[in-house]
């Protein structure tokens, strides 16, 4: 059945899309302040980002750490493009999102002393990230989470294939609601999508393959600016060459404990601690030096207890990493870009919120600080729906019978050859003429991912252009943004 034209299937104040940690914790939030929720998650929770994540979440709550640190920290890895008020926001509010999460019954790792570990990962320059059940964070929080979100009555829970959202349902150029792919319309006073981002456009990548962009695909349909879309952040670390493991991410945090990456003559090339994108980089390199498919990450220094999960896959993949070395190459992981929000969350049209993964609040800048974005999602998530619930939002009504279904590129998922393709041209290290190939691609979002790095002519953080391979200091603070036009232009964000 086409979207929006089959029965009414709900009504709700607010229509979420998505249940990892964004979508969630978004749920609750507008339960909390006594709204009607319907939580729209097209897939099984294993099935999100969130669900794998494995480091923690960033918050300055050490005895040595402050907002201050974790704003300078988070903005040097950014590399000159980091949007400071989206930032301040962050490192502010993390500490109380932690806070309320531990009230919610996340539990989360404590020392002998009752206080909270704190694990050091690239760019940080304390320990700052909290996680659970060592290298299970991701999982302990979810299954949390969505046990409360099952338990409150106010949240209706539409999850499995047919609740996969197709369109968005506009009224008088306002987002009121969702048409689901089983026809169902639920309509709501504003909309939040929380659908996580797009590296599953990528062969090789360390997310779930529900990650397309079907968030950006929907609220591009409906009018919304997206930005940053080059923006695409590749873990130095994603196991290759293990069956039935490709792409599985060792966290980061291993390598604050200690473990090191050697070439294939075993030698030490990189401080394993930079930054994501140098480290990416630098393995690119010596893979390509060495005319190597994989670098090796060497573990066997590391206590398994403190990486359960790590340790426990990887050997039942046939690989034991306290005695033999692990292959690992660069994987894309993460989606700086993403439809364009303010600091609440609001998307250019009037009603749709974007939160997570999906959005671009421009915290990140050219290069994500590790574990920012599980902090992102439980930050902006709070922000948007208490924006939503209270804001203008809340007035207009969605009357029954009035409106369409803002209708795009198909949500699908990419094609084998396009994945192939968007590793091959728009992967770690890029050129024009690559770029170029990916301009007729099928998959809208790859295109434009195409357009966006054509017109960033210089190398800025996790965007490396082989044909300009310096920074253009002109380009500080730039960011590309599509709106209606169709044509990415560049706007400052400060
Ligand atoms: C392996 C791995 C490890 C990571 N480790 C860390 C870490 O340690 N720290 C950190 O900060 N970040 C980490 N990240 C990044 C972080 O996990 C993600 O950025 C974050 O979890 C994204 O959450 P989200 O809620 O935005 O999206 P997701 O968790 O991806 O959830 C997306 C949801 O949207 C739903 N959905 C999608 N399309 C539709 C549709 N059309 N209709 C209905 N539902 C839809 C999906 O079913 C899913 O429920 C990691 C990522 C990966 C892949």
């Amino acid at each position: 059945m086409p979207p929006g034209q089959g029965s009414l299937g709900a009504e709700a104040d607010l229509a979420v899309v998505g249940a990892g940690a964004a979508g969630l914790y978004a749920a609750l939030c507008g339960a909390r302040v006594g709204a009607r929720v319907a939580l729209i998650s097209a897939t099984p929770l294993a099935q999100t980002a969130s669900y794998w994540a494995q480091g923690g979440l960033a918050a300055a709550v050490g005895p040595d750490d402050s907002v201050e640190l974790h704003l300078a920290d988070t903005e040097r890895a950014g590399r000159g493009a980091v949007r400071r008020s989206a930032a301040q926001t962050l490192v502010a509010e993390a500490p109380a999102r932690l806070a309320d999460l531990q009230s919610l019954g996340v539990r989360f790792d404590g020392d002998r002393v009752g206080k909270l570990e704190l694990g050091l990962e690239g760019g940080h320059s304390v320990r700052r990230v909290v996680h659970a059940g060592g290298s299970a964070t991701g999982r302990r929080m979810l299954r949390q989470l969505s046990a409360l979100v099952v338990a409150q009555p106010r949240i209706a829970v539409l999850e499995g294939g047919g609740a996969r959202v197709s369109a968005l349902w506009m009224v008088d150029g306002h987002c009121a609601g969702v048409c689901l792919q089983d026809g169902r319309l639920v309509r709501a006073q504003a909309v939040i999508l929380a659908t996580g981002g797009d590296a599953a456009l990528w062969s090789r990548t360390t997310n779930p393959p529900g990650s397309f962009g079907a968030g950006m695909l929907l609220a591009r349909a409906a009018g919304a600016a997206l930005a940053d879309l080059e923006l695409v952040q590749f873990h130095p670390t994603a196991v290759t060459g293990v069956p039935g493991r490709e792409g599985f991410l060792i966290t980061e945090a291993i390598r604050g404990e200690g473990a090191t990456l050697r070439d294939s003559n075993g030698e030490r090339f990189v401080d394993e601690l930079a930054g994501r994108d140098e480290v990416a980089r630098a393995i690119q390199v010596r893979m390509d030096q060495t005319a190597s498919e994989s670098v090796t990450l060497d573990m066997r220094e590391i206590d398994p207890a403190r990486f359960p999960n790590v340790f426990t896959a990887l050997r039942e993949a046939g690989v034991d990493p306290s005695r033999e070395l692990v292959s690992v190459a660069p994987a894309a992981h993460y989606a700086i870009g993403g439809v364009l929000v303010d600091l609440y969350g609001r998307s250019t049209v009037p009603g749709l919120y974007a939160v997570g993964e999906t959005s671009c609040t421009g915290l990140h800048g050219a290069n994500r600080l590790a574990s920012n974005s599980l902090s992102e999602c439980f930050v902006f998530a709070d922000r948007a729906a208490a924006d939503a619930l209270g804001g203008a939002a809340a007035t207009v009504s969605a009357e029954a019978g009035q409106g369409h279904a803002a209708l795009g590129a198909e949500i699908a998922a990419p094609s084998r050859q396009t994945r192939a393709a968007m590793w091959e041209h728009a992967g770690i290290a890029r050129t024009r003429e690559g770029l170029r190939q990916l301009l007729d691609c099928p998959d809208r979002i790859a295109a434009l991912t195409a357009r966006f790095a054509l017109e960033r002519k210089e190398t800025r953080g996790v965007h490396q252009r082989l044909d300009f391979p310096a920074t253009d200091p002109a380009l500080e603070h730039r960011h590309l943004v599509i709106r209606d036009d169709d044509e990415p232009a560049w706007e400052t964000w400060n």
